[in-house]
């Protein structure tokens, strides 16, 4: 069902009047952690400014340490909303266990698969049950063909809304926290009819490469992009190393723009 031998035709996934496949670029930003309602407000603010169409935020945080920060749960989903309603701004946040999948449909407006749950097959079935966007994060050490096979559980059980995120595989390389594989934005746009986001913050875990690798997704054909931003990265509770500055990103949405003319 995600291949397209059966669908030649690109998927294009309607959240409100943001098309994910379609000709623009979508820009999914915000922090990794919603934190408070205060800062979550004016970050969602202000990536609207710059042309973000989705907001980013964590508030089930699937931590690697289980003593690191955890999310804000249920008052982080309420935070969000109070984003969407100042901003306007469509919802994207993770789920990350069948028994919270729907307390987090009440909230969301995508659902996100972390890459540590791409292969929680239950976890994908039951988001498979809902009609809501689900953006599919490629797994710390998936093939794109274990990928995809994610993806079908999804779609298997009725949801066809499945959005693919490239962030990163393990590689033997330790200079960057994970190894972009650009490579695999044209080997999906081959094999299947689904649209696939990059995450360039986690692909690379330090800001000061998210730019040059954002730019190279779009030009290798990427859909959109998922970026986090925070007000005061040394302060964030999650992810602060690879957040970019309000500021800093932008600057990026004006040079991304310049990169989606010329592709
Ligand atoms: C995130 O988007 O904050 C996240 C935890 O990403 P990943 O699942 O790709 O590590
Ligand atoms: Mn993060």
């Amino acid at each position: 069902l995600a291949s397209n031998e059966l669908q030649q035709a690109p998927t294009i996934i309607e959240v409100g009047d943001v098309r994910i496949g379609g000709d623009e670029i979508v820009v999914m930003a915000g922090p990794c952690a919603i934190e408070n309602e205060k800062d979550f407000v004016e970050t969602a603010k202000s990536v609207k400014r710059s042309g973000a169409k989705i907001l980013r935020g964590g508030a089930f945080k699937p931590r690697s340490s289980p003593y690191a920060f955890q999310g804000l749960e249920e008052d982080g989903l309420k935070i969000m909303v109070a984003g969407r309603e100042a901003t306007g701004l469509k919802l994207v946040t993770e789920v990350v266990d069948t028994r919270d999948v729907e307390l987090v449909n009440t909230y969301t407006d995508i659902f996100q698969i972390g890459a540590r749950n791409m292969q929680n097959f239950r976890l994908l079935s039951e988001v498979g049950m809902t009609n809501k966007p689900v953006l599919l994060k490629r797994g710390l050490s998936a093939t794109i063909e274990e990928w995809l096979m994610a993806a079908e559980y999804i779609i298997a059980e009725g949801n066809h809304n499945v959005i693919l995120c490239e962030r990163g595989i393990r590689t033997f390389e330790t200079a960057t926290r994970n190894t972009l594989d650009l490579s695999s934005i044209p080997v999906i746009k081959e094999v299947s009819h689904l649209p696939i986001v990059v995450d360039p913050s986690h692909a690379t875990g330090n800001w000061k490469y998210v730019p040059a690798l954002a730019k190279g997704a779009i030009a290798t054909g990427a859909d959109g992009l998922i970026i986090e931003v925070h007000p005061n990265p040394p302060c964030a509770l999650c992810d602060g190393p690879q957040s970019l500055r309000p500021e800093k990103f932008e600057s990026l949405m004006a040079e991304l723009k310049l990169v989606a003319q010329s592709v």
